[in-house]
């Protein structure tokens, strides 16, 4: 006999264990099941995000920059050192830290909000009912009078470049290399090959990014990605666009393993020959197994399982968020969409408002924006007045050697609400909220032109682009 939930929720990332927490706060007797196990082979909750993803990306990028600074940031500050070393072990050993204590995290929270934690795999049957087949080999069955599906996404392998966890990797991969790759090619510039990318660059790898479109990060705002394009170069990111790669081939033995890559651009066939390949082509929604015969769930041609605006799958009483349905695969994009629904089946308003969701790139420069991009206005047609400042201008930025890039601001060219900013330099991953919450709050340029910003901050080139929307910035000719 299954045992009866308000709510079950199958999959504990970013998107299921807002759900499961939220909906147990609001007194829904709610549980929770996860797959995943860490690395110590023991059940890890916080999904792709806290376990090979977000947080431990954001660790590397933090140890290799404090690497990268001393051999290129020291000097100017006249700090002088002999023989930095990288301990690539203490450096993978400390992000690994960082995973156990937020992935442990989730689990206290779920205790102290009484969310049922079951470790092993779950698949809806028809009716509502979560068949979970634990680690241990038992089995069990939830019935939920909602079921939230989280189940997220997995690495897209490329046919001719499998996966083997050594010499060809994905993210997985790719944050626990024993020590810095000599040669490193990574298939995809898209967030994840940029980031993890960078942090084995900066530790002295030979990194070459190989695109198959011709066009550098072509969700981006162009001027944005310009920028990026040329601080990454100047780094010694070796980015190559319009690559398309047809062939991987693994030869040689243990230290000796190299791959052989064949890939085609505008100038013909080429080859590369590197250590590690890292494949970053993206990610699909993870359904496999996750559905059995009958329940009505519907899944698309690229496989995200389809929901309306309300993320309701169309079955009663079942719903879908984050990676393994349509939209930004984001991890802030789930948290909002497992509190939404959570609130929805509380009988409270939730909604989730896609047109304000922030995206971050953590390379160095950070590149953010939110909203609609210049192309993006011009395509569509909307008159628009943009206003942009460089932190080259900024005292803040100049004082702690963060000149490079700029702000944006997007106003409607009548109404003067802001419909993007969009931010390349120093913290812009903190200063972009700054346009999400303006956005929000269906806010003008001016608006932000009028809030007092701390003197001095890195704040402030939002503030002066914003007033250089209306040609009235003051630290720069309009
Ligand atoms: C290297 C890397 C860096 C990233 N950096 C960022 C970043 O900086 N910011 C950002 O916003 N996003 C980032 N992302 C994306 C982010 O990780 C995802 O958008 C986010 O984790 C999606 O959350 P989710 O809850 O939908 O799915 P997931 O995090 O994938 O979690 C799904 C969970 O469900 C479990 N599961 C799946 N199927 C079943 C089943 N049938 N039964 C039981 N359990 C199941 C899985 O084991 C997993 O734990 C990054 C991703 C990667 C790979």
């Amino acid at each position: 006999m299954a045992e009866q939930f308000d709510v079950v929720v199958i999959g504990a990332g970013p998107a299921g264990y807002h759900a499961a927490i939220r909906a147990a706060q609001l007194g829904l007797k709610t549980a929770c099941i996860d797959a995943a196990l860490g690395k110590d082979g023991k059940p890890a909750l916080g999904g792709t995000c806290l376990r090979v993803g977000c947080i431990p990306s954001k660790a590397l990028l933090d140890s290799s920059r404090q690497f990268w600074n001393m051999g290129h940031i020291f000097g100017d500050h006249g700090i002088s050192f002999k023989d930095a070393k990288m301990d690539v072990e203490a450096m993978v050993g400390r992000k690994d830290k960082i995973v156990k204590q937020f992935t442990g995290g989730i689990a206290m929270l779920f205790k102290a909000n009484k969310v049922a934690a079951y470790y092993g795999f779950g698949e809806l049957q028809p009716g509502n009912v979560v068949k979970v087949t634990q680690h241990d080999g038992e089995v069990v069955e939830l019935k939920g009078t909602n079921v939230i599906i989280a189940a997220g996404s997995d690495s897209i392998e490329l046919p001719f470049a499998k996966f083997d966890g050594e010499t060809i990797v994905d993210n997985v991969g790719g944050l626990d290399f024993t020590e810095v790759p000599a040669r490193l090619a990574v298939i995809g510039a898209g967030v994840i090959g940029l980031e993890l990318g960078s942090v084995w660059k900066r530790l002295g790898a030979e990194v070459t990014i190989l695109e198959a479109l011709p066009t550098f990060l072509a969700a981006a705002d162009a001027e944005v990605g310009k920028v990026a394009a040329k601080e990454f170069k100047k780094q010694g990111l070796d980015i190559r666009l319009g690559a398309k790669v047809s062939k991987a081939e693994v030869t040689g033995k243990g230290k000796k393993k190299e791959v052989a890559l064949t890939y085609t651009d505008a100038e013909g066939e080429k080859s590369l020959v590197v250590d590690k390949l890292l494949v970053a082509v993206g990610r699909r929604a993870a359904t496999k197994g996750l559905l059995a015969e009958g329940t009505g769930v519907k899944v698309n041609e690229r496989g995200q399982i389809e929901v309306d605006e309300h993320c309701h799958t169309g079955v009663n009483g079942v719903w879908a968020v984050g990676d393994c349905v349509r939209g930004p695969m984001l991890a802030h994009k789930g948290f909002e969409e497992g509190i939404a629904v959570a609130e929805l089946i509380a009988g409270l308003p939730g909604h989730v408002n896609m047109d304000t969701i922030p995206w971050v790139i953590y390379t160095e420069p950070e590149l953010a924006w939110v909203g609609k991009t210049e192309e993006q206005l011009k395509a569509e047609g909307i008159p628009y007045k943009a206003g942009s400042f460089p932190f080259a201008a900024n005292g803040r930025a100049v004082a702690m050697i963060e000149p490079a890039g700029f702000v944006k601001v997007l106003a409607h060219a009548e109404t003067d609400r802001i419909l993007g900013m969009h931010l390349v330099g120093a913290n812009v991953s903190e200063l972009v909220h700054e346009g999400v919450l303006t956005m929000e709050f269906s806010g003008s340029a001016d608006d932000l032109a009028r809030i007092c910003h701390a003197h001095p901050s890195l704040s402030e080139v939002v503030h002066d682009a914003a007033m250089a929307v209306s040609k009235r910035a003051i630290h720069k000719a309009n």
